[in-house]
């Protein structure tokens, strides 16, 4: 049996992918190893969303030279999003890469490596955003013990994107938007309740926008409904959400389905109207406030989360400011903050990229200051209140405690002898950072 390793980079789509290639090579003679220097096979699930996280790939590769040379039968492969946009030249640039395959030719990556002989590289990428080609089969993996968490597991509802926002490259890369039957999901849910899981993620680029081209017609909201019987499932969370499609229907389904979190992750980019018409998000900055006012006002103790890019091409001092604006006005659970990088092929990369590092770096600094003091005045709120947490597992900084999330996506460290993982605890909260909350467990 070979032994293969994966690293992934990047969104949680990448994380899915790379947990479904690992399955469908798990059930074909591969063995998964945690440990980079015993592989035979070693893949980089990539990302391309900046150039940071290619950086960071090509440090791998760089670093990957001296181990080819001492085992030159070791495939080096890489995968996802950074494969799609480089193609062939990748192989090029190092010397050290076996494989390049593009995130809707994973399903295939049996038979690639079956061609991998050291004859040249082997590359399976798609140049047609329309083409036919699907990302790995979702049900594999499932079967095959793959996921890294029992009791939770994502589920991709849909792939690629028609959205084509200015600075973004994801639909170039993952293609045209593809909406999978209910039917299927349902069934996939269904299996993997069957095997312990508890807790369910919907995925897609633009998960709002689910169902569109499907026959007969459904919405995010309809599918939503579909969990409530499955037995076993407990939690249903969906990321992520486009404000422009964020409809009054889908947070009345929020509100009304049981299982269905009181979380939404709604990225504003720019609090700027003049920014926003750049970035083509088809939405205002008075538009998104009031879908915040209708989502507070709909689902009862919802928590939401942002994401902002700063130093967008031409970005003044008065456009930052209307987004330092929002985010202390959107009030939000947690919030990312992104400094721009021109993605070559996109819309925005024929602005000059005129917003100097380090005036992008102290607006980075700027907003996630703001929001570490909304984080921290939001988590104290809940001390002396009760939670309700699902279990995760040890915690990563200190082990020896348990970490949960609370239905609206607060994360909650506290003492406990047992192993709860999957299991729904009660936790009196007595103290909070901005990022978390502790307390002691009241009832198990
Ligand atoms: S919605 Fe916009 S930012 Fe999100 S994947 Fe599609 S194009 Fe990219």
């Amino acid at each position: 049996m070979r032994k293969v390793f994966i690293k992934t980079f990047g969104c949680q789509m990448n994380k899915l992918d790379s947990e479904l290639v690992l399955g469908r090579l798990a059930g074909s003679a591969y063995r998964v190893v945690a440990d980079e220097s015993e592989a035979d096979v070693i893949l980089f699930n990539t990302c391309s969303v900046r150039q940071h996280a290619e950086d960071k790939v090509y440090s791998h590769l760089g670093a990957l030279k001296r181990l080819k040379e001492k085992r030159p039968g070791v495939i080096v492969g890489v995968l996802g999003c950074m494969a799609q946009k480089e193609g062939r030249s990748l192989a090029k640039l190092f010397g050290v890469v076996d494989l390049v395959c593009g995130p809707r030719r994973l399903a295939e990556l049996p038979s690639l490596l079956e061609q991998c002989n050291g004859s040249g590289p082997v590359v399976a990428v798609d140049r047609d955003r329309r083409s036919s080609h699907r990302a790995v089969s979702f049900e594999a993996g499932r079967a095959t013990g793959c996921r890294p968490t029992r009791h939770r597991a994502y589920v991709a509802v849909m792939t690629g994107c028609d959205n084509f926002c200015s600075y973004c490259v994801v639909p170039y890369l993952r293609g045209a938007e593809v909406s999978r039957p209910p039917g299927d999901i349902v069934e996939e849910v269904r299996r993997l309740a069957d095997d312990g899981c508890v807790e369910i993620t919907l995925l897609g680029q633009n998960v709002n926008s689910y169902g569109t081209g499907l026959k007969p017609g459904v919405t995010l909201a309809d599918l939503l409904a579909m969990f409530e019987p499955v037995e076993g499932i407990e939690r249903v969370n969906f990321v992520t959400s486009h404000p422009k499609d964020l409809s009054r229907e889908l947070m009345n389904a929020v509100a009304s389905f049981p299982k269905v979190c009181e979380y939404l992750h709604v990225p504003p980019q720019s609090g700027s109207d003049r920014i926003l018409k750049l970035m083509k998000r088809g939405y205002t900055s008075a538009h998104y406030r009031e879908l915040l006012l209708m989502a507070r006002e709909i689902i009862p103790g919802v928590e939401i989360a942002g994401d902002f890019i700063v130093g967008f091409p031409t970005e003044t001092e008065e456009d930052f400011a209307r987004t330092l604006a929002l985010l202390k006005d959107a009030d939000f659970l947690n919030c990312f903050v992104f400094k721009y990088s021109t993605r070559p092929g996109t819309a925005a990369a024929e602005l000059q990229d005129d917003v100097p590092l380090e005036v992008k770096r102290e607006r980075n600094q700027a907003l996630l200051k703001a929001q570490e003091e909304t984080s921290l005045r939001k988590r104290r709120a809940l001390i002396g209140s009760t939670v309700e947490a699902l279990v995760e597992g040890p915690s990563k900084r200190d082990p020896s405690r348990l970490t949960g999330r609370t239905r609206n996506n607060c994360i909650v460290h506290f003492e406990s002898a047992g192993d709860l993982a999957g299991r729904l605890v009660k936790v009196r909260i007595t103290s909070a950072t901005p990022l978390a909350v502790s307390g002691d467990v009241v009832e198990e």
